[in-house]
């Protein structure tokens, strides 16, 4: 055919070069997204994680600092560290009442939170978020003793949040293959509340979030 030519041993397609090129750009674009993405979610952290924590005595940024810092030092998955830090995104989102325990008033903020990551981040991240309260509830009625690990707060939230699950929800919360994770998260949740507990700052986790975004299972850079 005219102007074509046989590409053979030793000759070059051009349009295999030109591939590799795309595909380099592409990997580019979507380091660069990643990035964008975990600035972004640092930032919220950082301008609005400065109210109270509910109604324990360390704030927002602290306590999902802190969250994720135990979640590291358990040598948790890089996309579970991920959901420790952005556990309790959805308190930090617009709209979000600081005083809605006061008020008497469940926030759902698991369910807004993990919505809203679900933007970017696959079911290792948004799910262990989305039922972070729910392992709570789970805890309370299965494992003797976790309530009293509870903070004077969390009581209280546990109160507006339904109470200890019963028996049909427990058997239908253990199907969900997110428990797990789910379970492990909440009990650094617990932990995560002490005044003064020294943590790396925000930017040590841009890594790891960029990592989990750039990741084909959990990320969707
Ligand atoms: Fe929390």
């Amino acid at each position: 055919m005219l102007g074509e030519q046989a590409v053979g041993p030793g000759r070059r397609d051009p349009a295999c070069g030109s591939a590799r090129n795309w595909s380099g750009a592409a990997e580019d674009m979507m380091a660069t997204r990643a990035e964008e993405i975990a600035d972004r979610l640092l930032a919220l952290i950082e301008a609005r994680g400065g109210g109270w924590y509910g109604l324990e005595r360390i704030n927002e940024a602290a306590h999902s600092l802190q969250c994720a810092a135990l979640a590291e030092r358990h040598g948790a998955p890089t996309a579970l560290i991920a959901a420790a830090l952005l556990h309790d995104i959805g308190h930090l989102l617009d709209g979000a009442a600081e005083d809605d325990a006061d008020r008497g008033c469940d926030d759902r903020h698991e369910e807004i939170g993990a919505d809203y990551l679900a933007q970017w981040f696959g079911p290792e991240v948004t799910e262990p978020v989305r039922l972070h309260v729910a392992a709570k509830r789970y805890l309370c009625a299965t494992a003797s003793g976790y309530a009293a690990r509870l903070s004077e707060a969390s009581t209280r939230s546990l109160a507006l949040q339904g109470g200890p699950l019963g028996t049909s929800e427990i058997a239908a919360l253990e199907r969900n293959a997110g428990l797990a994770d789910a379970v492990r998260l909440r009990q650094w949740d617990e932990d995560a509340k002490v005044v003064g507990m020294p943590t790396p700052p925000l930017d040590h986790f841009r890594a790891t979030l960029v990592e989990v975004l750039l990741s084909p299972r959990a990320g969707r850079a």
